[in-house]
């Protein structure tokens, strides 16, 4: 197993990158560079806190090729805290006990393993959101 350069998933380990507007205040994520709803362009970088809620979800039982250890795993669609729906993997949670308006929050995991040499790619799923006593402990950029 080889794990990728630091550099190149740095950024995206540490926050879920978006876009927003800046004439309507609108929050994009995936970036796209124009607005959906006023149709101007957003380019300014913005980074979603990572909570969100269960909006709708359904169970894998038949994994595509790479994520086969993952199965059975629940795919989502999570309300973000600032209102874009997102599709990611849940984890850290028994698929029985997802359920609509569950508190999640972004975290980032080995998203599945690549070629012979076992390249392993990272990305973000959702778990189970936890309760913490301090806060503000993660490293920055
Ligand atoms: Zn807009």
């Amino acid at each position: 197993m080889r794990l990728a350069p630091h550099w190149r998933v740095r950024a995206q380990r540490l926050q879920l990158r978006g876009e927003v507007c800046q004439c309507c205040g609108e929050r994009l994520f995936p970036p796209r560079d124009v607005c959906p709803a006023c149709h101007q362009p957003a380019d300014k970088p913005f980074a979603f806190c990572g909570e969100g809620t269960v909006y709708s979800f359904s169970t894998v039982y038949e994994a595509p090729k790479g994520y086969e250890r993952f199965a059975p795993y629940t795919i989502a669609l999570v309300r973000l805290k600032e209102g874009p729906l997102v599709t990611a993997q849940l984890t850290d949670i028994d698929p029985a006990d997802v359920r609509i308006g569950l508190p999640v929050e972004m975290v980032t995991r080995v998203l599945r393993e690549e070629g012979e040499d076992g390249m392993v790619i990272y990305g973000y799923k959702f778990r189970p959101l936890l309760e913490r006593e301090v806060a503000g402990t993660e490293a920055r950029e």
